[in-house]
């Protein structure tokens, strides 16, 4: 019997070692190829605007733009459905669809859809294959429900295992069942590139991959790792490993071919203990599901913080009084990238000296990072905020102290125009009275 399949692209937009495809592909003989854009409804619960910046939004297009591009050279195009449910239905139905593919992960917010369509069409095959991830479950040297309380734990585990080596790129896809016509045109370009320092797709990322192990800046990524600024003092492997762009076993292949043919040393090593800390909050984001988003995170006790308007603004807008944290805020919102030391300095200034309620930087950064990923934003941000897997439970940066180590000229500062204006942080108090400046003063 003929058979006919939809294939559901997620955060794996390519063709290199996509095994949820490639299985598609080498077992159907027609393929609908589909893309829904992401349902979240924590974004608009937060109230914080838009559901993605606009940054985020061009790396995403950019990214599908690519994918179209491989495709249309195979005979496919992808389609794209706004309303999952209602357009798969009709796919489902209208074409005699036998099975539906997508790959597995960071499913465990935003699922409704596809749980729905699999109650609502029983006879069909729903299957989730594979992940972007260096284990599968099964390699895994425990259960799930037993995943170790903190990194450290989990590293100790894994580290010796043979991580799943990458399958290769799919050449060949079974023929369009769905002419393109009939459905909306794909997405087009719309914005001007020039201002972006990433650029979306498999294409991009399999040469920011082949660039960064063609130079020597692996050799020397543990010193270097802390940087705020610029594109040389880390991988920047996240924006393209966020969407599924770049395949996590493949850049692990990549960098034990630079340990055989140039150096392995405590830095190589380095960037796959980075790695392991992904694969970590991977797991975690899929154990502890709806968790992810509490207050209380994982533990019993919710935080003493709370919630200020005009402190939040503050903070997003980058105009606290900590001048590192502004500069940071405005690198955010100008390319939609920060470094981790920077989210760490944010993160801290938010839940300490602002007293914020951790959720609404997380959801901020949701909207803003053009890498967000919902395991390690959401995994990094409990950490940061004593409710998620540090066994210390209590993390705060010395603002100050910091910046003399990781911006001692204030160059970082300056650049992105951090400098407080020297206002205080409320204009009001706390029973409601206009704090005046010159008063205070
Ligand atoms: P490198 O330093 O070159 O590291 C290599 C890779 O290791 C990264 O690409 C990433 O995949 C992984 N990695 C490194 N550090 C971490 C970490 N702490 N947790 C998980 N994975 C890590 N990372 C995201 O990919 N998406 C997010 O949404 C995200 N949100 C974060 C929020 C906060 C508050 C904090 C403190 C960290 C967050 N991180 C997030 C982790 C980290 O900051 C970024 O992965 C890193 O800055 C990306 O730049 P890079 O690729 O150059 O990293």
């Amino acid at each position: 019997m003929h058979k006919k399949a939809i294939f559901w692209f997620t955060t794996d937009l390519r063709l290199d070692d996509n095994p949820a495809l490639k299985l598609a592909a080498s077992t159907m003989d027609q393929l609908v190829l589909v893309y829904c854009p992401e349902e979240s409804e924590r974004l608009p619960s937060f109230q914080i605007g838009p559901s993605i910046s606009a940054n985020r939004h061009q790396f995403l297009i950019d990214s599908l733009i690519d994918l179209q591009n491989t495709l249309a050279s195979m005979g496919q195009h992808i389609i794209i459905c706004q309303q999952p449910v209602h357009s798969l239905s009709q796919i489902i139905e209208n074409y005699a669809i036998s099975h539906v593919y997508r790959s597995g992960g960071q499913h465990c917010l935003d699922s409704s859809s596809w749980d729905c369509l699999n109650k609502k069409y029983p006879s069909v095959k729903f299957s989730e294959i594979g992940g972007n991830r260096l284990f599968n479950a099964q390699h895994l040297p425990f259960e799930l429900n037993n995943l170790p309380s903190s990194f450290s734990k989990f590293r100790r585990k894994v580290e010796k295992i043979e991580t799943l080596p990458p399958e290769s790129a799919i050449t060949r896809l079974p023929n369009a069942l769905i002419d393109p016509i009939e459905w909306p045109a794909p997405y087009q370009k719309t914005t001007d590139q020039t201002q972006m320092v990433f650029i979306g797709g498999q294409t991009a990322g399999l040469s920011h991959l082949d660039n960064y192990f063609q130079t020597s800046l692996a050799s020397t990524y543990k010193q270097t790792r802390n940087g705020l600024d610029g594109m040389d003092y880390s991988t920047k492997f996240s924006p393209w490993l966020a969407l599924g762009c770049l395949s996590v076993r493949r850049i692990v292949e990549r960098l034990k071919r630079y340990e055989s043919e140039v150096v392995a040393n405590d830095s190589t090593y380095w960037i796959f203990f980075e790695l392991l800390w992904r694969e970590y909050f991977q797991w975690y984001g899929e154990h502890f599901g709806e968790q992810m988003v509490a207050f209380s995170g994982i533990k019993e006790r919710a935080p003493t913080t709370s919630f200020y308007p005009e402190r939040f603004q503050k903070w997003c807008q980058g105009n606290t009084p900590y001048p590192i944290v502004n500069a940071c805020m405005k690198q955010l919102n100008a390319t939609g990238y920060m470094s981790n030391r920077g989210r760490q300095l944010v993160a801290s200034c938010f839940v300490h000296e602002l007293a914020l309620d951790w959720r609404y930087g997380a959801a901020y950064m949701e909207q803003q990072l053009i890498d967000f990923d919902l395991g390690s934003n959401w995994g990094n941000w409990q950490y940061l905020a004593g409710v998620g897997a540090d066994p210390r439970g209590h993390r705060q940066f010395d603002l100050e102290k910091q910046t003399q180590i990781y911006d001692p000229k204030r160059q970082f500062i300056q650049r992105w125009q951090g400098h407080c204006n020297n206002l205080p942080l409320d204009s009001i108090d706390a029973s409601d009275w206009p704090i005046s400046t010159e008063i205070s003063a």
